[in-house]
């Protein structure tokens, strides 16, 4: 198959082909369509999957015809990986202009905050910073994000995370489209998804 054919716009599929991908791995393949429906999506994956596009490509298409606010939120465990996500954001929404900001412990709270303010179109972030910002200050408005993507969902549970989940989700609107993605799935897993998507497309290992 090829990207045009999973529905993406041009600007998207010259974009990819300009970064060395011409065919859509599995993950992509399966999911990519089934997002630009406007269902919410499970995908088994790790990294180096192509998961990171199968996300960022159908929320960019999305974005591009009705942007308002903040559109997206990726909730992520650990920095390193809120940092590429966001790379690939940048590099894949060049052509519009993407705005993406990175929220993470360990940079100034202060600066973070004033970049929440500016409505960015995509936000990045761990759960403990986030959870920080939304409880601390009230000019956070995630109230219409359009998509929100769980990354790595399964590390999310192990380390933790729950309290800071739970405050997240209690400022995001019922209606929108969640994308979870992980490498494995237990019992737990089971319950974040009962509590966060609405009968999604599974894509299984
Ligand atoms: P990820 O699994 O999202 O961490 O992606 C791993 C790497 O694979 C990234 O550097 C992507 O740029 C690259 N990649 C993603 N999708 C494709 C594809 N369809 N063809 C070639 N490379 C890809």
């Amino acid at each position: 198959s090829t990207f045009a054919g999973l529905g993406l716009n041009d600007w998207l599929v010259d974009q990819v082909n300009a970064l060395g991908m011409h065919r859509p791995s599995p993950i992509q393949h399966f999911c990519v369509p089934k997002i630009l429906d406007g269902s919410d999506c499970i995908g088994c994956a790790k990294t180096g999957s192509g998961k990171t596009a199968a996300f960022a490509l159908p929320i960019l298409q999305k974005l591009c015809e009705d942007p308002y606010g903040i559109f997206g939120l990726v909730i992520t465990p650990t920095r390193e990986l809120a940092f590429q996500i966001a790379e690939q954001f940048n590099v894949l929404g060049k052509p519009i202009g993407i705005k993406v900001i990175v929220i993470t412990g360990g940079r100034d709270s202060v600066l973070q905050g004033i970049e929440l303010s500016q409505k960015p179109h995509i936000v990045i972030a761990t759960p403990g910073r986030l959870a920080d910002h939304i409880e601390n200050t009230q000019h956070v408005s995630f109230k219409k994000i359009r998509f929100l993507v769980l990354d790595e969902a399964d590390r999310l549970l192990e380390d933790n995370f729950n309290e800071q989940l739970e405050t997240i989700f209690s400022v995001l609107p019922k209606k929108r489209q969640t994308l979870l993605f992980s490498a494995t799935f237990t019992e737990t897993l089971r319950e974040l998804q009962d509590v966060a998507l609405n009968t999604p497309f599974v894509w299984h290992c």
